[in-house]
């Protein structure tokens, strides 16, 4: 069994959405100046690094990351590969072999070079699901998918997607790091914090490899 971190670091440093709000990781209090313990203070977006979205994120009144279930974010998953950075359709997704009845999708796209490099800063070409892509994954049953990059969307054209998985209760996972994952067969687990309410959530995402 070997285990994979999909998750990215969450640090000042990382690069954010346009907009969102930056993470900043500070210690509060120090030992070294006679406290008890170090302490430190996150802030953050909520849709930092690897995180989840919950329907509410694009449909008002909607549940939040803390409804999402347990049972969709842990199970066999599979991991498809997609070069290029052009927008995901329903063709692309018919042509990438993935396996009937799969439940748990992840997609492993030149995005995940952005990582591997560390680039810092925000990418707006970058590969995502298009319209017609999310309705496919809707169609196929599909309850979880995966996208490595910070958006399951294309940039600036966010509503369609989202609002098709989200409505049909498809939890969206955006930010993994996939750049040394091959693809195939795998267990996920994905656990975001539990913050009630919330539009989103990070979230540390493993694979586990038989
Ligand atoms: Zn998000």
């Amino acid at each position: 069994m070997r285990l994979h971190d999909i998750s990215v670091k969450i640090s000042p440093q990382m690069v954010t959405w346009p907009g969102d709000p930056p993470v900043t990781l500070e210690r509060v209090r120090h030992i070294s100046e006679g406290a008890n313990a170090n302490v430190s203070r996150l802030a953050c977006g909520v849709h930092t690094g690897t995180h989840v979205d919950a329907p509410v994120h694009f449909i008002e009144g909607e549940r939040g990351t803390d409804t999402l279930a347990l049972d969709v974010l842990i199970g066999p998953a599979y991991v498809a590969e997609i070069p290029g950075l052009e927008p995901i359709n329903d063709h692309m997704l018919e042509q990438a072999g993935i396996p009937a009845g799969t439940e748990r999708l992840l997609l492993k796209t030149d995005n995940s070079q952005y990582w591997e490099k560390g680039l810092n800063t925000f990418q707006e070409q970058f590969a995502s699901i298009d319209a017609d892509g999310a309705v496919w994954l809707v169609q196929h049953g599909v309850k979880l998918v995966g996208v490595d990059y910070l958006s399951v969307a294309p940039y600036k054209h966010s509503r369609p997607t989202h609002v098709t998985l989200l409505s049909a209760g498809v939890v969206i996972v955006e930010g993994m790091d996939l750049h040394h994952i091959e693809p195939g067969h795998y267990t996920l687990y994905c656990l975001p914090l539990r913050l009630v309410g919330s539009d989103g959530a990070p979230a540390r995402a493993v694979l586990i490899e038989e």
